[in-house]
């Protein structure tokens, strides 16, 4: 859609082409593209009154909901960017993050007031909260605001959006998007075959607004005229009876949250006949875990891997490589989209042979624009047009890549590299595990060495000896867990993810890893 520019020009081109078609849905109401443009435009006009300035951020803190949409897309018809706070940190982290982004004014949910206040007590100058709740919407509040274009549009190395990373690994770091790069067009285009967009297709994203992989897929769904169903919150009930009742054909969702749908008591009554087409990202899946969602749930199956600073997807694993006769595929993650290219390098920056693990290197023309206030550190990540992802991969003689573990997560037990995923995949074939999570605990005689952290699934039973048993027959002896200890749920990251940093605290208690 060449008229189609920066990000806030979405719902102007549908209500421009197709006005009546519905963009934002809930049970109670649907915003259809005419009125999804209006609201944007008013937005974009109480903004622009001394709100958003060419080159700041305004904040943004609540869950989904038509509210979100009109502030992310009437911000993008300004020359400020929108920077989307994570509703679930401590008031500390949050006080961090409203600092770093050095924002003026919030657009905060109301629900959310106790976390704001506690986190700006942190703050000598506050930023001014403009508060929304069910009653006081953003919506109502522009209501008297002129819908014509702002004078100030936005230019393509603008800043649409802003994203701290989920901290899985680290201290969080603001993320810039830009209209130009964000990869969401150009990406649809690619995309358009795997998708096979169809009229009336809807799509339901059970992830949090302030991660890229509810903002990425949902930005191309609507840029193809494709309704969002609005899930405020994930939580799998939720999700299921949205499924239920608004029937959509897109789903999005993390490894992790694709299993607690599946476990849930709801699942065996849910209609999920609608869906064609269930997207997972995020972390690692295992083979347990995809075999069993492809046994039970209709449709087809794509698996994307990105990440934040890559603005969104960098390869898809397509639904015809979703294979249950060629099981390994299903642990790769595909191959680069176009105009994406992958390299995988040695400690030395060298390229490694196919079939050998290295760093995964991208390179592509979406990459973000950088860490916000932080040049050395986007330096560090970007080299010389290269993103240095921090995730260890190798890829196969076919061209498809393998994500063997993050780095940071990588187990170093006597001078080998261990790669927890490939112990989590193993571990996740046995029927007593309903999830696992493998760590490196610290090792007097082996520096670190490998422990599996499991969650036993409902009516089965399972022990240490039972599962290193298991292991024994289908790993080296140097990966097979030295230990297993049984817990009733993981730590998660907002986004979803298991958070490998909090399981591992209890067991270094203080102590340093040598893997950085
Ligand atoms: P931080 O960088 O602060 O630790 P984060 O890495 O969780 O946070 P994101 O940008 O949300 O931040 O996640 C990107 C990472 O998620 C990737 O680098 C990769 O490790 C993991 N990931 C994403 N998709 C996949 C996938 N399909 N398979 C395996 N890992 C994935």
């Amino acid at each position: 859609f060449p008229e189609i520019r920066s990000l806030g020009q979405y719902p102007e081109y549908w209500a421009r082409h197709d006005p009546s078609r519905a963009a934002l849905r809930t049970a109670a109401r649907v915003v259809d593209f005419a009125e999804f443009d209006r609201a944007c435009a008013r937005v974009a006009n109480y903004l622009s009154d001394g709100i958003a300035r060419p080159g700041e951020l305004v904040g943004f803190m609540g869950k989904n909901s038509f509210d979100f949409y009109f502030a992310l897309f009437g911000c993008a018809r300004t020359r400020a960017g929108l920077v989307i706070f994570n509703w679930r940190l401590a008031p500390a982290e949050l006080a961090a993050q409203i600092a770093d982004s050095e924002v003026r004014h919030a657009i905060v949910e109301r629900e959310q007031a106790e976390l704001w206040q506690a986190a700006c007590a942190h703050l000598s100058t506050p930023p001014q909260a403009i508060w929304i709740d069910e009653q006081e919407t953003l919506e109502k509040r522009v209501a008297g605001c002129s819908e014509k274009p702002v004078a100030k549009r936005p230019h393509l190395e603008d800043t649409a959006f802003q994203l701290y990373t989920s901290g899985t690994t680290g201290n969080a770091k603001g993320v810039m998007l830009s209209h130009g790069g964000t990869n969401m067009m150009r990406l649809s285009e690619h995309l358009e075959p795997t998708y096979k967009w169809q009229a009336g297709d809807s799509f339901v994203n059970g992830l949090p607004n302030f991660h890229l992989l509810h903002i990425g897929i949902m930005l191309q769904c609507l840029y193809n005229g494709v309704a969002i169903d609005i899930v405020r919150q994930f939580d799998p009930a939720a999700m299921l009876a949205t499924i239920d009742r608004m029937k959509p054909t897109l789903l999005t969702l993390t490894p992790t949250m694709l299993q607690m749908l599946l476990d849930h008591p709801d699942a065996a009554k849910t209609d999920f006949s609608s869906i064609r087409l269930t997207l997972y990202a995020g972390s690692p899946i295992s083979l347990g875990l995809i075999k069993r969602a492809i046994a039970t749930m209709p449709g087809e199956f794509m698996q994307f891997y990105g990440s934040t600073e890559a603005g969104g997807a960098t390869s898809i694993l397509r639904p015809d490589e979703h294979d249950l006769e060629h099981e390994e595929k299903l642990k790769s993650c595909g191959r680069p989209l176009p105009l994406i290219e992958f390299r995988i390098v040695d400690a030395d920056g060298r390229e490694v042979p196919d079939g050998e693990p290295g760093e995964l290197l991208i390179r592509q023309p979406s990459i973000t624009t950088g860490y916000w206030r932080q040049p050395e550190l986007t330096q560090q990540a970007i080299e010389n047009g290269w993103y240095r992802s921090g995730d260890i991969a190798r890829r196969d003689e076919e061209g498809l890549y393998y994500i063997v573990d993050r780095a940071k997560d990588m187990i170093v037990s006597g001078g080998e590299n261990i790669y927890s995923a490939e112990i989590e995949n193993v571990l996740s074939t046995h029927p007593a595990v309903a999830g696992v999570a493998v760590i490196g605990v610290p090792d007097p005689r082996w520096g670190e060495s490998v422990k599996a952290i499991v969650i036993v699934r409902e009516g089965h039973a399972a022990d240490e000896d039972v599962l290193v048993a298991h292991c024994r027959g289908l790993l080296a002896g140097y990966k097979v867990p030295k230990s297993v200890d049984f817990v009733e749920a993981f730590p998660l990251v907002p986004s979803g993810k298991v958070s490998k940093k909090d399981l591992r605290a209890p067991y270094w208690d203080g102590q340093q890893r040598s893997v950085a």
